[in-house]
């Protein structure tokens, strides 16, 4: 049997082990916050916004962002169809409604147009997915919030790394959030973070983020509000500093998978992988190819044959519309077609050109078969 190919794999070096190994020798007491407090300022720093809050998970950040925008029963939040569950079940936890609405082809993110024609009355916030890395189309989704005083979240979840006409994915909503799962390019084993640039939201979030305990309040175990408990450990933050000192270098290696993908794949016809417009970087958390229709190719194939070859191969997000819990009467051509005849490739930081070659031999086996 050939050797196993992981699809993702944490990069962990000596400075991950020293900082975490320090955070757990000495990190309590006075002390008990410093890797969190040193994590959110190298965050912010990366990410050029005014105010970040490490959270236990992206879901977490999402579900206490949302919370405080109002978010609540009878309310509506669009999304894309294609989509991690994680997106969308803080909005089923606030009692409102999540709208799928059909992806783009080419950049399998939010179609903008789609977007417009979603709004009703009870639209209370738009969440832009930056999938696997690829970035939405900011310009038009912030112009359509905007025009509609609906303000547009940003999942960056899949997203360090990526850039929209110089701005890094996650800074231009209301505001951000990213994960640090295992998976992630940037991991703190679970974790996430909340940033934004609203000085009142930030405050909002923060109290909630501390039991609903306000900055202010000086009475002792006095909660103002009932709020949530979605921490991130100081030896989870110990790890994430080493990583976020460590954020281009990790995601430089992403890219540079994803384009030895792409330098390898571009010679066959009837493959389209991630794609990166002009003025944008994508940070290439999934090199993903999506297989023409002529081809032929299913996903049970794909997995067939990526398992045969001892190769994690990932499936595409199924469209969350397609889901027990939401099916629904609504029409999501793309995201329904994409899925069945797309796979997420192994990329993992220390993978090998060998390996890489390995992947590439299978797709080449399938597209000939
Ligand atoms: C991974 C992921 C999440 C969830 O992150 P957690 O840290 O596991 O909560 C949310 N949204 C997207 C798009 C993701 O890929």
């Amino acid at each position: 049997m050939k050797s196993r190919i992981h699809y993702t794999k944490p990069s962990i070096t000596e400075l991950e082990v020293r900082y975490a190994t320090d955070a757990a020798a000495n990190g309590w007491g006075e002390k008990c916050y410093e890797y969190i407090n040193r994590f959110e300022e190298a965050f912010k720093d990366h990410l050029d916004v005014k105010y970040a809050i490490a959270t236990s998970s992206c879901t977490g950040a999402l579900h206490m962002g949302m919370a405080a925008l109002g978010i609540g029963p009878g309310d509506e939040v669009i999304m894309a169809d294609i989509n991690w569950i994680a997106t969308a079940s803080p909005i089923v936890h606030l009692g409102a409604k999540p709208v799928f609405v059909d992806i783009l082809p080419d950049s399998w993110c939010l179609d903008p147009k789609l977007v417009e024609e979603a709004i009703t009355p009870n639209t209370k916030a738009i969440v832009a997915v930056h999938l696997y890395g690829n970035l939405c189309e900011m310009d038009k989704l912030l112009a359509i919030g905007e025009k509609h005083s609906i303000p547009v979240i940003e999942d960056a979840a899949e997203a360090i790394g990526s850039i929209y006409h110089g701005k890094r994915a996650g800074s231009m909503g209301k505001f951000g959030a990213f994960s640090f799962h295992g998976t992630k390019t940037l991991t703190t084993g679970e974790g996430g973070i909340f940033v934004t640039n609203d000085a009142v939201l930030y405050e909002h979030v923060l109290t909630l983020s501390n039991h609903g305990r306000a900055r202010g309040q000086t009475k002792q175990f006095w909660p103002d509000m009932v709020g949530f408990k979605y921490k991130m450990s100081n030896i989870q933050a110990a790890i994430g500093c080493a990583q976020i000192e460590r954020a281009d270098e990790l995601t430089r290696r992403k890219r540079e998978i994803l384009s030895y993908y792409r330098s390898r794949l571009e010679i066959f016809s009837g493959l389209s992988m991630n794609p990166e417009p002009v003025d944008t970087v994508n940070g290439a958390w999934m090199p993903t190819i999506v297989f023409d229709q002529q081809t032929g190719v299913t996903r049970e194939e794909l997995q067939n044959t990526f398992a045969e070859e001892n190769i994690d191969a990932r499936v595409f997000f199924h469209p969350l519309s397609s889901l027990p819990m939401f099916e629904g009467k609504i029409y999501t051509p793309v995201s329904s077609d994409i899925p069945a005849r797309a796979i997420n490739l192994p990329s993992f930081h220390d993978i090998s050109k060998t390996e890489q070659d390995r992947v590439v031999n299978v797709i080449e086996s399938i597209l000939n078969d």
